[in-house]
């Protein structure tokens, strides 16, 4: 399996290798271009596939045979949009999971309150979102989540076991933040690319083309054309037997810490 540390054991003995066979006669510079390029993309594609699990294991998929799917909606709560998702959530009685942002979570507690008293799933997906949050140093990184489950924890009592990598990224820097307190990373295996999608017929045959049991399906509760589309993506899920529950319940898990 290509990980993070198969690929920096490769590259050192294949460099290795050429030093030493660059003793004996000369090897040409474009090799070690080459296995260097190599690694390079290697952890380019471990950075940006989430689903990967190149630097730390992620749950992107139930691997049981069920006909469950989750729901998980990042980067709200939106005084906007994720009225308009709960409410379609209620009238449909399922539930979710929202991976907020914290910086938000402190200007709409009281959706965070409603979010969790309507019996959805709150995961941490970091306080600030920052562009470039996956150059954060380790413990910037750590302050993120912990202050995060800080704020989960005085508006909900609840403390997020799960996170969610901002832009899908993950780094090793990410791997040993969420490591070190003790969180469970979370990807995707149906991508909705509703942030990109601004038409809902569009959006909904994104979702319905592809979705199967088992899926964690990514949408953003921050997207008028997802609030839009939301209940005829589930209409869809109800025709195909497919039944959305929280992450928790999909993966067996405990759902806070
Ligand atoms: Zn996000």
């Amino acid at each position: 399996m290509l990980t993070y540390k198969n690929s920096v054991v490769t590259f050192v003995l294949v460099i290795s290798a050429l030093l030493a066979l660059n003793f004996f006669t000369p090897v040409h510079v474009g090799w070690f271009l080459l296995v260097t390029l190599l690694f390079l993309l290697s952890l380019f594609y471990g950075s940006y596939f989430i689903n990967s699990g190149f630097y730390l294991p992620v749950e992107c998929r139930s691997v049981k045979n069920t006909t469950d799917v989750a729901l998980t909606f990042d980067d709200g709560p939106s005084a906007l949009t994720t009225p308009k998702i709960l409410d379609i959530l209620q009238s449909n009685n399922i539930r979710a999971t929202f991976f907020c942002i914290g910086k938000k979570m402190q200007q709409h507690p009281e959706l965070v309150q409603r979010i969790d008293r309507e019996g959805h799933l709150i995961g941490n997906h970091s306080f600030s979102h920052h562009f470039f949050f996956d150059l954060f140093p380790k413990d910037k990184m750590r302050s993120e989540l912990r202050v995060t489950n800080d704020i989960t924890r005085e508006i909900t009592g609840h403390t997020p076991y799960w996170f969610r990598p901002p832009y899908g990224v993950t780094t090793p820097v990410l791997a040993k933040a969420i490591r070190s307190i003790g969180m469970k990373p979370a990807g995707w295996s149906l991508r909705s690319y509703d942030t990109v999608i601004k038409e809902q017929n569009r959006l909904v045959s994104k979702v319905s083309e592809k979705v199967k049991g088992g899926d964690i399906i990514l949408l953003h509760d921050t997207e008028r054309v997802t609030a839009d589309s939301l209940q005829l993506i589930i209409n869809d899920l109800k025709n195909k037997k497919l039944n959305p529950v929280r992450l928790d319940e999909l993966l067996n898990t405990k759902a806070y810490a």
